[in-house]
């Protein structure tokens, strides 16, 4: 059959390009397709929007986009083939490489991006503003949230963006002339990017999470031989033709690694953050401080105060790590010290994330609901000398093994729940013998009050119940913030 060549200007693409010429697939109708969509008009592209699912609210994006002069196909079947005419497809981040759609873009040699590898290029040549970007297992929308709070005491004008909830796309289009974007890039996001080059970067952790998705092995990059490597080789991707700073995690080896291994641009720097007391080009921490010792001139001999570690809210030592992390990426672009410690005092991290509910009879109820993976429930374990540990949902993949033996002696009782609940259950059968763990066998939404009454019953004054499900929340609930909210009623309601 014969096919239209894919233009061989797209791979070098910048606003500028001869964007009217171009037939544009959006694939999926989100957060990020329709951004990507209205992005895409506004360059002069002739659009495509496919998407499955025939909700009202896609259909309400639909007739915003076709009065822009997209054209928009929705409902089921939609997107089970690629149009023959097309140059590029712009996908959003869920769907995997195998997709129909996206396995076929592959086949004809159609390039795929992004929303965010599609925000970069809309603002080159002229429109570049510099992106300090911050991705890993965990941490990343408090270590963004951070970084904001902390750009904007300095005076700068920034926004949060990417994998938090605002597209790239957005504020690319936005009338306000950012000085420096704090962005969130999740491994998916990443993965459909090609050319970043960004200010700096930091992997926070890596760590077993979405391994489901990355078992699709179309996805899997040259080389890789198992889902972990995709997963953390999509991570990697962040440091790539990096300007300024790369930084790592000195307490996670394999995000140094990803540094070792990046093909930077000249002259570019590694940057450590530690918990520990920093070395030459590191930030960290001395006694009750967090400092820098990278951003000096000073730095072979000295360190300057940044903030107190009481500073940092909630006070996990998995926070003071962020905060170190989002203060390099503040710092590498400039930010002065009192600015950092201003920024994290300003700050209020959003719910679900170690939030206190209640404190009832000595004992105090945490909302975790975030913590989706095994590595996030540890960290926040980690955080109590004695829980009663409400678990379970989806696991994605992934097991908890060694967590339950790290965490164990912290365990004063498990209650496990959701679709996953036995795999948690035989870990603690296997690593926590001796600590009572309840399985509840039902997933509709009595099953969350029903595990907060019997947490009550198992801790002790001092103790903490805490939600720290490490595991998705799609089984039982919309997201990890209606599970949170099922948690908070059910604690709010022992009071009686
Ligand atoms: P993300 O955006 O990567 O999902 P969040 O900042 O929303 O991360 O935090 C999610 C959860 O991960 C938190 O509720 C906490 O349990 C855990 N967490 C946060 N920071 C870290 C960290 N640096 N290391 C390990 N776990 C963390």
């Amino acid at each position: 059959m014969d096919r239209r060549p894919v233009k061989p200007w797209i791979a070098t693409a910048d606003r500028l390009s001869p964007w009217p010429q171009a037939r544009v697939v959006v694939a999926g109708l989100g957060t990020s397709g329709f951004a990507a969509a209205d992005g895409l008009i506004d360059l002069g592209a002739q659009v495509l929007v496919l998407e499955d699912a025939d909700t009202a609210g896609n259909a309400e994006k639909a007739k915003v986009l076709e009065m822009l002069d997209a054209e928009v196909r929705l409902g089921p079947g939609a997107t089970a083939t690629l149009p023959e005419d097309v140059d590029l497809v712009v996908t959003s981040p869920g769907w995997r490489p195998s997709a129909p759609l996206l396995s076929q873009a592959a086949l004809r040699g159609v390039p795929v991006w992004g929303e965010v590898e599609l925000a970069w290029r809309m603002s080159l040549p002229d429109r570049q503003v510099p992106w300090l970007a911050v991705t890993g297992t965990n941490g990343k929308t408090t270590t963004v949230g951070m970084l904001e709070s902390m750009l904007t005491a300095a005076g700068l004008r920034t926004s949060a963006v990417g994998n938090v909830g605002r597209p790239i796309v957005e504020a690319v289009l936005d009338e306000v002339n950012y000085d420096v974007l704090a962005v969130e890039l999740s491994s998916f996001q990443l993965h459909w990017t090609n050319s970043l080059s960004l200010h700096s970067a930091v992997v926070l952790n890596v760590a077993p999470d979405h391994l489901e998705w990355y078992a699709d092995t179309a996805g899997w990059p040259p080389g890789a031989t198992d889902p972990m490597a995709a997963y953390a080789a999509d991570k990697a991707a962040i440091y790539s033709r990096v300007q300024q700073s790369c930084v790592y995690n000195v307490d996670d080896p394999a995000t140094e690694r990803m540094v070792a291994d990046a093909d930077v641009v000249e002259g570019a720097r590694a940057i450590g953050f530690t918990l520990g007391i920093p070395a030459t080009s590191m930030l960290g921490v001395v006694d009750d401080l967090l400092v820098d010792r990278a951003f000096i001139a000073q730095r072979r001999d000295s360190a300057i105060e940044l903030a107190k570690v009481s500073d940092v809210m909630p006070n996990a030592p998995h926070n003071v790590a962020n905060a170190l992390a989002a203060a390099a990426l503040a710092r590498s672009f400039g930010v002065p010290p009192t600015s950092v410690a201003d920024g994290l005092k300003r700050l209020r991290i959003g719910d679900h994330r170690i939030q206190t509910i209640a404190e009832i009879g000595g004992v105090r109820y945490i909302d975790d609901s975030k913590a989706t993976n095994p590595h996030a429930a540890e960290a926040s374990l980690s955080a109590f000398d004695h829980v009663v540990w409400i678990a379970g949902g989806q696991a994605k993949g992934t097991t908890f093994d060694d967590l339950v033996g790290r965490v164990a002696p912290r365990l004063r009782a498990a209650v496990v729940l959701g679709v996953d609940r036995q795999v948690i259950a035989d870990a603690m059968a296997r690593h926590a013998p001796e600590v009572p763990v309840n399985v509840l066998d039902s997933v509709d939404h009595g099953a969350m009050q029903q595990a907060v009454e019997w947490a009550a019953t198992q801790a002790e004054p001092g103790d903490v119940v805490l939600l720290a499900p490490g595991c998705a929340s799609k089984d039982m609930y919309t997201d990890y913030a209606a599970r949170g909210d099922d948690f908070a009623a059910a604690a709010k309601a022992l009071t009686g």
